[in-house]
């Protein structure tokens, strides 16, 4: 490595900007590239009629242990601030309607389940049981841990959630309601593992979280940090493609879309593996990474629409999870039925005046099937618009009928479908990426070109929280155990 090197981060959603400042505090050189005009990805938020909206990063888990550590060593502690929120899970097809406290922690989770579903006491303390067990065995869930992870396969990266939901005799409706966390990772209950699904079931059952400002803190407190470490932000420009390797399998020398070159020792993704493909020299796509690359499947992703509420003073800030139909594999296949989260908020407007919104995500597979294959800022085609007007009034209408004191009180103020998304996330839109799929191993780690690595979406959690936390997982990998224990005694969590 010469002075001159950078490191190379691609990418500056929560998953880069983690690696970035962990790089950097760990005395790299750091470059990072975002293709936007802006860094962020899906932390990133806009304003409508003076009040600031979310894209990707509404509500999460983790507020109470893993968020506040990793915020710590990145230097980020006032980033880490959220607010507890209550779960209404609504099933349409069989009349259900439950409300998981806010603060009641997962045994009061459980609770407010076997309450509902007396009948399912028993399977579902089962369920809620595997759920603490590998959420407890899963890897760099406690910072303050530094003893190197464990690479055990587990019993429950063998099973899929609906194998596991039938073993413990969940019946339908219950498992529909427990399974409605399945929207937060997008993968179907009938092919994620145990694993995956738990893990982010048990981070929001533990502790459903409404982060402070949604992501514009944490992109405010790291470009802070980046200024003090020195960090370079490139955007509006990406990899084009690399020199081919040299003869220890590394690539050196980057060549950006911009017409510049950088010479780097080592690169990190954090974007989609297809995104990864697209730079990649040719030499590194072995037949086994090809096999790997054409397996994946989209997770899903959502239609969004948002709205300012009138009358702001009796809306309680919330998550409610309406499912149109008890079958989640359904739900998540885009086959005639869907689910909507709703969050239910309260910002400061651009005059500081508190306002209500809500901000609401109805599963859609990524493709879009009214949209015309144009680019943002050209899609006028009147079809689209018609497709976009006629869903932002069904959501609305849907959760009037939750929630009928917003009868005539919701005024939307923007909408976005996949495709809004693919602008931010290029190449396909998908909420969470790649899906989950039991038996495919995930794309992370190593690439086949020695001094690329790679992260991203949903690698080991889905959503921010898991998105960083494989940030820091393959930073752990990549600069050793040394390394990695240094930021955490200097961040005094040991
Ligand atoms: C509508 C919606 C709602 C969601 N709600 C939540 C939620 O409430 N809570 C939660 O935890 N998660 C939520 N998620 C998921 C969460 O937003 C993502 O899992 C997470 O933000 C992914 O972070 P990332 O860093 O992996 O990727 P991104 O945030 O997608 O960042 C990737 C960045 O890389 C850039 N990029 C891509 N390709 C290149 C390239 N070739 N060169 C340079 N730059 C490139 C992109 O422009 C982007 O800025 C939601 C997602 C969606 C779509």
């Amino acid at each position: 490595m010469t002075d001159k090197k950078q490191t190379a981060v691609v990418g500056s959603g929560a998953g880069g900007l983690t690696l970035a400042l962990l790089l950097a505090r760990a005395g790299r050189r750091v470059t990072l590239i975002e293709s936007q005009p802006e860094i962020g990805g899906y932390l990133r938020r806009f304003t409508r009629n003076g009040v600031r909206f979310d894209t990707g990063y509404h509500f999460s888990g983790g507020y109470t242990n893993i968020m506040p550590q990793m915020m710590r060593v990145l230097g980020m502690d006032d980033a880490a601030r959220a607010d507890a929120i209550a779960n209404r899970i609504v099933l349409r097809q069989s009349g259900d309607d439950l409300t998981v406290p806010a603060r009641c922690g997962y045994r009061g989770a459980e609770e407010a389940f076997c309450r509902h579903f007396p009948g399912d006491a028993a399977a579902l303390h089962r369920l809620f049981e595997a759920l603490r067990e590998i959420w407890r065995d899963t890897p760099m869930r406690d910072l303050s841990d530094i003893t190197p992870p464990k690479l055990e396969i587990s019993r429950y990266d063998m099973i899929t959630v609906r194998d596991f939901c039938d073993s413990i005799a969940l019946r339908s409706t219950a498992s529909a309601a427990a399974g409605s966390v399945a929207m937060c990772h997008g993968s179907l209950p009938c092919e994620a593992t145990m694993t995956f699904h738990a893990r982010v079931a048990f981070a929001l059952y533990d502790d459903l979280a409404r982060p402070f400002g949604g992501g514009d803190p944490i992109i405010a407190a790291f470009k802070r940090e980046a200024a003090k470490l020195g960090i370079t932000i490139r955007t509006g420009t990406s990899l084009r493609r690399f020199d081919d390797m040299d003869g220890n399998g590394e690539c050196h020398l980057a060549h950006l879309s911009d017409g510049t070159d950088l010479e780097v020792d080592q690169v990190f993704f954090a974007v989609h593996p297809l995104a990864v493909q697209d730079v990649l020299p040719e030499r590194a796509f072995t037949p086994s990474l090809c096999r790997r690359l054409r397996r994946q499947q989209d997770s899903t992703s959502f239609f969004c629409s948002y709205y300012t509420v009138d009358d702001e003073a009796e809306l309680t800030p919330g998550l409610v999870s309406l499912l149109s139909h008890n079958d989640i594999d359904a739900i998540l296949r885009g086959e005639n039925a869907y689910s909507t989260g709703y969050l239910l908020g309260r910002e400061a407007d651009a005059q500081g005046r508190m306002r209500s919104t809500v901000a609401a995500f109805r599963t859609m597979p990524p493709g879009v099937p009214e949209a015309p294959a144009t680019r943002a800022g050209r899609r006028d085609d009147r079809r689209y618009q018609e497709f976009k007007a006629r869903i932002t009034e069904e959501i609305a209408d849907d959760l009037t009928q939750i929630c009928p004191e917003l009868r005539g009180r919701l005024h939307p103020a923007a909408a976005g479908t996949p495709l809004t998304c693919r602008d931010y996330d290029p190449p396909t839109g998908s909420a969470y990426g790649v899906r989950n799929i039991c038996g495919q191993s995930r794309l992370c780690g190593r690439l086949p070109v020695r001094n690329f690595f790679i992260a991203g979406h949903s690698a080991l959690v889905p959503g921010v929280m898991g998105t960083m936390l494989a940030s820091f997982t393959v930073f752990r990998f990549a600069l050793g155990e040394e390394v990695y224990r240094r930021l955490i005694r200097e961040a005094g969590l040991v």
